[in-house]
């Protein structure tokens, strides 16, 4: 039997006069691919920030395997990993530096250099589909490397709930089918994935759930999570995705 993971209920975020999330309500279960979509500035960052305690919300909860977060550290010893849209990557440090950036505590104390290097080489390679030198600098790597340099970062954690903000964006196909394959050991392994993308060909390939999130007409407010058959903005809609 699954067991939610994430549960956001009546969220609200707010920036000036701008409502990002207009009381969101959305639950993620393990074992799930759950895909977020919506137009521009409908809040999909928003939520994963939310989620990842990057953002604290002004009002309703946020909860991670019942417990709550105040801050992405907290977050991130809770189980979640969180793939901003934009690349975050440290330009100046070596790729194996920014693999393990902020992953104290999270991988034991048991591992030491070779072995993480181990794990960092065995993961880069199953991603990118060829060897890369973990001493060279980041920043001297091409966009779409270093875009794996951040989806390895947050897979290396062994996260139990793991967001993807538009990551795929400028993925290939090939690299696009390795992630889906990372995906689906990661579900079978009982984490939740949370994927914020706008192509519903992906969307029907890999989610089994999907929230829609919508602007009201005519209103400011966006964010409310809706069902995408527009029905009940608190459920989640189960989306015809083929199964894996
Ligand atoms: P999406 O990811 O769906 O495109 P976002 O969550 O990034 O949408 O943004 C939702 C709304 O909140 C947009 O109107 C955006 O301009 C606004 N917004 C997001 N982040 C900030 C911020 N840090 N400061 C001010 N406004 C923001
Ligand atoms: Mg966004």
């Amino acid at each position: 039997m699954s067991y939610p993971t994430v549960e956001l209920s009546s969220v609200r975020k707010t920036f000036g006069p701008t409502v990002a999330l207009g009381g969101c309500n959305l639950t993620a279960y393990a074992g799930e691919v759950h895909a977020i979509i919506g137009g521009n500035g409908s809040g999909k960052s928003t939520l994963a920030k939310v989620i990842s305690g990057v953002l604290i919300p002004d009002s309703g909860q946020v909860s991670i395997l019942g417990k709550s977060a105040t801050s992405p550290h907290e977050a991130r010893q809770l189980g979640i990993s969180n793939v901003f849209q934009e690349v975050l990557v440290a330009d100046e440090c070596s790729v194996l530096d920014n693999l393990y950036l902020g992953a104290d505590g999270l991988l034991g104390s048991s591992m030491n250099r070779e072995e993480k290097e181990a794990k960092a080489s065995a993961l880069m390679r199953e991603l990118l589909g060829f060897d890369i030198n973990l001493s060279g600098l980041v920043g001297e790597l091409p966009l779409s490397v270093r875009q794996w340099v951040t989806i390895a970062r947050a897979l290396l954690t062994d996260p139990k709930v793991l967001i993807l903000d538009e990551s795929s964006a400028a993925l290939d196909f090939d690299s696009t089918e390795r992630l889906f394959r990372k995906m689906r050991q990661l579900k079978q392994r009982g984490a939740s994935i949370l994927i914020v993308t706008h192509r519903i060909a992906e969307l029907v390939r890999i989610a089994d759930r999907a929230t829609v999130f919508a602007r009201r007409r005519g209103c400011r407010q966006a964010g409310e999570g809706r069902d995408y058959r527009g029905q009940d903005s608190r459920t989640d809609c189960r989306c015809r995705a083929q199964r894996h």
